[in-house]
């Protein structure tokens, strides 16, 4: 009953709330460019846009104007994460579900991690790869059927044969088939510059590349490089030709060396990244996206026996704990750093663990909350609309209880969500 009525009241907000000219009252304003908290200010926002923000809390002289009171919160922009599966939650029967969920139940699925994510405080998420189902939901959350955040997305994921994100791996040769460019496998320049023309049709926002071996997919190797430079920067060519930036996924350190040589705007994971390596990181002006949450999920699901299939446990146990150590060491050396999470192989919604992780591992607080706004909201070329609350930013707006750089847990507890002008959690 409470949940029908919170959804009624939410559809409510979307149709009252358009017109309208809301203040937000904010005792507490993290400005994510200077990097310093402010206090005593309002935002005045029309529709979906921030018109001004001003110093104290404005009294409202018309009816026509909502006003929400922020004054014990601190409130800041809404967090972009750059890593999520918004189509898929890991569990113990992922691998079958492969084969018996269609597209139609991996939709409805989709519905509530979309939503949930929102509540948590991403208003935007850069999606690395499902079916394809992931463009869909984010057309439906543009067009305003769903509550979701603002999704840019791979589509499916590119991979060689055998490789980390070819969707076949481990079935009974019945399904298998040979899948090809389409289904995201490539074996070939032509066949990378045919997967990347493939994903603009599909309407992907990036392309995403398993640049090596990877943990939860159901074949031996967690780390070895799995492209040739040359399939890499035929990608990577194609993409940019399109208007596209490339993501790789990458554990090992040859694989990511490759994908960093061959164009690729973003390392995921980088859990074996050697000293020399996070130097090309930054000389060619490479993020690393560390999804230390996954690492770690991935460590404590493996000591359960039968969650993971049993060729995944080894490389769980190997790869998960190095995530943290390896980040911290890329941070120290000077390599940027976009806040991801990889959500999806955990629970959709602790996206916000990602920041006590950062922290515990040397990143600074405000560092941290800035990697997870302007830095990515740079990386999506929307750096003049997404990132930080001033004017003429969407109305992307959150806040917390506590200040957190004096407790950086408050992150995993976000109490007021606004996405777009619209309130979805208050
Ligand atoms: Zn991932």
């Amino acid at each position: 009953m409470k949940k029908i009525f919170l959804f009624l009241s939410a559809l409510f907000l979307i149709q009252t709330s358009i017109a309208q000219t809301t203040h937000i009252l904010c005792g507490k304003l993290i400005d994510t460019k200077s990097g310093k908290i402010e206090t005593n200010k309002t935002i005045i926002i029309e529709k979906n846009k921030i018109i001004d923000v001003v110093d104290g809390f404005l009294v409202a002289k018309s009816k026509n104007i909502t006003t929400i009171d922020l004054k014990n919160k601190v409130v800041m922009p809404g967090l972009i994460d750059f890593h999520v599966h918004i189509e898929q939650e890991f569990n113990p029967k992922t691998q079958l579900e492969k084969y018996v969920l269609n597209e139609a139940d991996v939709a409805f699925n989709s519905v509530g991690f979309a939503k949930t994510t929102l509540l948590n405080g991403f208003t935007t998420v850069r999606d690395l790869g499902g079916t394809g189902v992931n463009i869909s939901i984010r057309n439906a959350i543009d067009q305003g059927k769903i509550p979701g955040p603002r999704v840019f997305t791979a589509g499916k994921s590119l991979a060689t044969t055998g490789g980390h994100a070819d969707p076949t791996n481990g079935g009974n040769k019945l399904f298998i088939g040979d899948p090809g460019p389409k289904d995201g496998v490539v074996n070939s320049i032509d066949d990378a510059k045919k997967a990347v023309r493939q994903r603009y049709k599909n309407g992907a926002d990036w392309i995403k590349i398993t640049a090596t071996g990877g943990v939860l997919s159901v074949a031996k190797s967690g780390d070895n490089p799995q492209f040739t430079i040359e399939e890499i920067k035929a990608i990577c060519e194609t993409a940019k030709d399109y208007g596209m930036f490339v993501a790789a996924h990458a554990h090992g350190d040859e694989g990511m060396k490759r994908a960093i040589l061959g164009g690729v705007k973003t390392i995921e994971h980088g859990t074996y990244m050697s000293e020399e390596t996070m130097d090309l990181m930054i000389k060619y002006d490479v993020f690393m996206v560390p999804t230390i949450t996954a690492g770690k999920e991935v460590a404590e699901k493996a000591t359960i026996k039968g969650f993971y299939p049993d060729i995944v446990v080894p490389k769980a146990l190997a790869v998960g704990p190095q995530i943290q150590g390896t980040f911290g060491k890329a941070y120290k050396k000077g390599v940027k750093i976009a806040f991801g999470t990889d959500a999806g192989v955990f629970k959709h919604g602790n996206n916000g663990k990602e920041f006590g992780f950062m922290v515990a591992a040397g990143m600074p607080v405000m560092e941290t909350i800035q990697s997870a706004t302007i830095t990515n909201a740079m990386l999506l070329k929307m750096e003049n609309e997404l990132g930080q609350i001033k004017k003429g930013f969407f109305a992307d707006i959150i806040a917390v209880d506590e200040d957190p750089s004096k407790n950086i847990a408050t992150m995993e507890n976000v109490v007021f969500v606004m996405k777009d002008g619209v309130v979805y959690k208050q």
